[in-house]
């Protein structure tokens, strides 16, 4: 089960670094670099929202290089959560960072301070995607880095990126599968997009880069969703956050404010095609109540294509299925149980 985390961001102001899809200029004019005070903030908000929830609950520090930031700074950050960890106000302290800002010192600082989990910005497990990217770092790097944390007892996460330029589906499939081997407890799956004053956007602007289609990103991320989730490894991101800056910033690309609710809808569709395919069945689907407006889909998508697919479902909720799970009846009137998530407990 997935908790709130209290997420502050911080910026990598002067990264040496030029990641094609990375508007660095928004990062350094516009984003203001959190104080150790703002962290406490932060926390301390926390509390007063999740309450008792906080303890199961992470400090997390996103943006993406936190160990590649000044190490006083990063150290005075740090020195400012670390008491709602020790008192137990907070569960830990999370992270994500680029694969080649680890190693065996910082992660013996990270554990003094507390943190538990650190996510690496992978990207892409293909050395040619990551150069024509810019990331300044290869497949190796994240080998050796996500060792490195395993080995030192600390909850591993992978982000990728679909869609970068020179990557293919196939490719990001591959990566799906080195991924998988590096035994991370849980991924994001961002899809690549164009924004303005990247290296990406130019590309685009000079028609050497098409973006993903949404139709092909979801089609894409659903695939690499089941793929993970099959292996027990977590997905707990799909798509970019809606804020303020990718608003306006955004120039092209698979965008949608629902990206990952779009994907566990494919998800639940394909997983009822498949079974319907392999028998005869009523055409009332039960599933949890908490799984209706994901089995439905937006706009009924869902009811829609199972329909042009020659089965024509109606799903209703039955309080005795766990999230996960939907019912069939056969011709026998028996009711027969499918998983629509692959490992759905139950
Ligand atoms: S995404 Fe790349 S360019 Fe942007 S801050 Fe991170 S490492 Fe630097």
């Amino acid at each position: 089960m997935r908790h709130a985390n209290v997420a502050v961001f911080v910026p990598h102001i002067g990264c040496p670094h030029r990641c094609s899809f990375c508007d660095q200029r928004a990062i350094t004019g516009q984003q203001k670099a959190p104080t150790p005070q703002d962290v406490r903030d932060a926390a301390e908000a926390g509390l007063r929202t999740l309450g008792a929830a906080a303890r199961e609950a992470q400090i997390a520090f996103f943006g993406g290089s936190f160990t590649a930031i000044a190490p006083d700074y990063r150290r005075s950050l740090l020195k400012a959560a670390y008491p709602f960890v020790k008192s137990g106000q907070y569960a830990g302290i999370r992270l994500s960072t680029r694969p080649d800002a680890i190693d065996g010192e910082i992660l013996d600082e990270l554990r003094a301070f507390g943190v538990t989990a650190i996510e690496l910005g992978a990207q892409s497990m293909d050395d040619a995607v990551l150069r024509q990217n810019g990331r300044g770092h290869t497949a190796e790097a994240t080998r050796a880095a996500a060792r490195k944390i395993r080995d030192a007892g600390f909850s591993l996460g992978l982000q990728m990126m679909t869609g970068l330029f020179c990557d293919t589906d196939a490719g990001a499939r591959r990566t799906a599968e080195e991924f998988a081997a590096l035994l991370p407890r849980e991924v994001r799956i961002y899809p690549a997009l164009v924004l303005r004053g990247t290296a990406l956007c130019d590309r685009y602007v000079r028609g050497e880069y098409r973006p993903q289609t949404l139709e092909g990103a979801v089609a894409l991320c659903t695939d690499l969703l089941t793929f993970f989730e099959r292996r027990g490894i977590a997905v707990i991101r799909l798509g970019l956050h809606e804020t303020p800056a990718l608003d306006a910033s955004f120039v092209a690309g698979p965008r949608h404010p629902a990206f990952g609710e779009l994907c566990r809808a494919r998800q639940y569709r394909l997983a009822v095609e498949q079974a319907m395919r392999g028998g005869r069945f009523a055409e009332a689907v039960a599933v949890s109540p908490k799984d209706l407006s994901i089995a439905v889909g937006q706009h009924r998508q869902n009811e829609e294509a199972l329909r042009e697919a020659g089965h024509p479902v109606r799903f209703f909720p039955d309080a005795a299925l766990a999230r996960g799970w939907f019912a069939l009846t056969d011709e026998s009137g028996r009711p027969r149980r499918f998983r629509a998530v692959p490992g759905a407990a139950g």
